[in-house]
């Protein structure tokens, strides 16, 4: 026997069978290769502002520079004091109960803390409520820390907000935790209160942890009102997370938070969990934290890319508008978030649509990159997520590249 035929594949965990992040799978792979073969692609699959020209404020740049001698330490796991000290400020200002520095935890991003704070929670098989579509990492954190998603739906049709009624129903003996994306990615839909309202009652009612991802909670169009959930939590057990991915532009820092409020006594032993999972991890990444007093306490600097003029809500106008002239598309308009997703219609389906097989051909046809409904948790293949972060005029082009493939299927 040669020495190579008695090596074996290394062996994972099994569960990793189970997880799928499509943003940056086999389609970004072959849009890497289609490039190196000197082919330009129009790339809609990651909500990248930096990738699309976008710059993080002077102010939070400087605050970074200005600080960067006193950044060598490891800080405390939880995070810089100033920083949480301004994000407690934050929250507080905005109506959380009990906004403490105590209760702030900083994190190498949003998806740091998402994949800690289920950590922190499950035992195998306990069950998380999980939005379809959702933002995929919540299903692979869930299920990577041993849980299992239940999803509810949020349809098109109601303009992708859950039914309460739906969520209670699903509820089980087993469930630890509902979680909430609003403003929400992938569909833009923005709750209102009432809806979250009913929420909180429900995760009342069973005890669960409302896991709030509201990292896009300052990107609105059009008058949208966002809605924190724990000031309407109360003494509900909440974890509220933002970060200066989105808002400030900033997602290659990576720094999120997450902030935990709810009665003390609920509370305190999950509190102990992500201190102690913090600490082993030591701490987020310093030069970030140190931007984040100046992004909460600066000026703000997204409310113009998503006014009439502003750079966003025209990315916004030019995907609704594209829509609204196809013979093929539906859209519900996002009311926040980057993000567009729409839905093939019509004689388009004629045939069985395959929303893998449709993104793979507009990639080699039309060198335009989307991601696949299905890859957000979705039982149905008619849709697709484009992010709005590019210029207004290149979204019109791709949709009329979208518009061709789809012609060609029904063979105009
Ligand atoms: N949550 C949602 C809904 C997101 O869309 C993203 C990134 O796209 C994240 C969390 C993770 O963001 P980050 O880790 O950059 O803070």
């Amino acid at each position: 026997m040669s020495p190579s035929s008695s090596k074996t594949s290394l062996k994972t965990r099994e569960r990793l069978s189970e997880v799928r992040y499509e943003i940056r799978g086999e389609l970004a792979r072959r849009a890497r290769e289609l490039e190196a073969q000197g082919r330009s692609l129009i790339k809609l699959n990651i909500g990248n502002p930096g990738a699309f020209g976008f710059r993080a404020p002077a102010h939070l740049q400087r605050a970074i520079v200005d600080g960067i001698d006193q950044t060598d330490p490891y800080t405390h796991q939880q995070g810089l004091p100033a920083a949480r000290e301004a994000v407690a400020a934050h929250y507080k200002a905005r109506g959380t109960p009990n906004a403490t520095p105590e209760r702030v935890f900083l994190g190498n991003g949003v998806s740091e803390l998402i994949d800690l704070s289920l950590r922190a929670l499950l035992n195998p098989g306990d069950e998380v409520l999980l939005p379809s579509p959702d933002y995929p990492l919540w299903s692979a954190a869930t299920i990577l820390n041993d849980g299992r998603p239940v999803y509810y739906r949020c349809l098109p049709e109601n303009g992708f907000l859950p039914d309460p009624d739906e969520i209670e129903a699903l509820v089980s003996s087993r469930t630890r935790a509902l979680v909430l994306i609003n403003p929400n990615n992938p569909t833009g839909a923005n709750y209102p209160r009432e809806l979250i309202e009913r929420i909180v009652a429900i995760a009342a009612r069973h005890n669960l942890l409302l896991l709030c991802d509201e990292i896009y909670d300052s990107i609105l169009y059009d008058g949208a009102v966002f809605q924190p959930v724990a000031p309407l939590a109360g003494e509900v057990p909440c974890l509220s997370f933002g970060g200066l991915s989105k808002v400030h532009r900033a997602c290659g820092w990576r720094v999120g938070w997450a902030v935990l409020s709810g009665d003390p006594l609920a509370i305190g032993e999950f509190h102990h969990a992500m201190d102690l999972l913090g600490a082993l991890r030591l701490c987020a990444n310093v030069p970030g934290q140190f931007a984040v007093e100046a992004a909460l306490h600066g000026d703000n600097t997204i409310d113009a890319l998503c006014a009439p003029g502003g750079r966003l809500y025209e990315a916004r106008r030019a995907v609704v508008e594209s829509v609204a002239a196809s013979r093929h598309l539906e859209l519900v308009a996002p009311a926040g978030a980057l993000y567009a997703f729409p839905a093939v219609t019509g004689a388009a389906l004629e045939g069985g649509f395959d929303d893998h097989r449709f993104a793979l051909e507009l990639l080699e046809t039309e060198n335009v990159l989307v991601v696949p409904g299905s890859s957000f948790n979705v039982p149905y293949r008619n849709h697709f997520r484009v992010t709005l972060l590019p210029q207004p005029d290149e979204l019109r082009e791709v949709f009329r590249r979208i518009e061709r493939v789809l012609d060609r299927r029904v063979g105009r």
